[in-house]
């Protein structure tokens, strides 16, 4: 895979955000070399102009010093425009360094899908309100190879989850994006249930995912787009997977639907 890295530096480490359960977002990175189809992430080509999304990586080289300084009262959510674990961490250790430098006391919450968050257990568990998510969505590997090329398989996520549950350290599964047909929630959940402590779930939004990904799935799985693009199929579908997700017995901390 042939990333172009960008290096720039940041004048904050955190900046205020709108995310559910959030107060602060922190973006080391900027580009996400997981290159998701639908990643609703891809409007930031529109300050970030370097090609198409998923080839490049705004690397901000000097939050690792900046985090040291910098203190905010609620949760940091990491990270909102990019995956913390994208591959180009493994060498850069810029997620781990910025995670030494923290203040242990501040709330953090990590989402990524990549069990090279694991690398980082001895640090994270230092901190002492911190919570790891990890996207899931059960993707098979074809639908994966189109929609996250780049992103570790769903076997990975599941055992990923299960080793931090394992190390003590608080979970939460982050089932998105919900596409009729393709994600089968029930099962998702049937499969995490014992080693995860919480859930949020979203269903796709149409909208941010992008023309590209809207016309792959209107092609590939009409089925799935009818009812995605139907208002009173949607509604149904929505119903439905609702009702298995609060019958299930798990603690549910959101459902975000993108209904009008
Ligand atoms: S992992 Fe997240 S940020 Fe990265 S491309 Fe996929 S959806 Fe976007």
């Amino acid at each position: 895979m042939k990333t172009l890295i960008i290096k720039a530096r940041a004048k904050k480490a955190f900046t205020k955000t709108k995310i559910p359960g959030a107060a602060w977002v922190i973006n080391q990175y900027v580009g996400c070399q997981h290159a998701c189809m639908y990643c609703y992430a891809k409007f930031m080509r529109k300050w970030y102009d370097y090609g198409e999304w998923g080839t490049w990586v705004v690397v901000k080289e000097n939050l690792p010093e900046l985090v040291k300084d910098e203190r905010v009262e609620g949760r940091i959510y990491m990270s909102s425009v990019s995956d913390a674990y994208q591959p180009v961490e493994k060498e850069l250790k810029l997620t781990r360094r910025i995670l030494e430098n923290m203040d242990k006391s501040a709330e953090l919450s990590i989402l990524t899908k990549s069990n090279l968050v694991l690398r980082d257990v001895n640090i994270l568990k230092k901190f002492e309100n911190i919570e790891v998510g990890l996207t899931v969505n059960g993707f098979d590997r074809r639908i994966r190879e189109e929609f996250e090329p780049h992103a570790p398989e769903h076997k990975k996520r599941i055992d990923a989850l299960k080793a931090l549950h394992d190390f003590g350290i608080k979970n939460y599964a982050f089932i998105s994006p919900i596409i009729p047909i393709i994600v089968d929630v029930e099962e998702i959940i049937h499969e995490t249930k014992d080693h995860t402590d919480f859930y949020w779930f979203e269903f796709l939004n149409m909208r941010a995912s992008g023309k590209e990904f809207r016309y792959w799935l209107a092609q590939n799985y009409p089925e799935s787009f009818k009812i995605l693009s139907d208002e009173d199929k949607y509604r149904e579908y929505v119903r439905n997977e609702r009702k298995i997700i609060l019958n299930s017995g798990i603690k549910v901390k959101g459902v975000e639907t993108h209904c009008k």
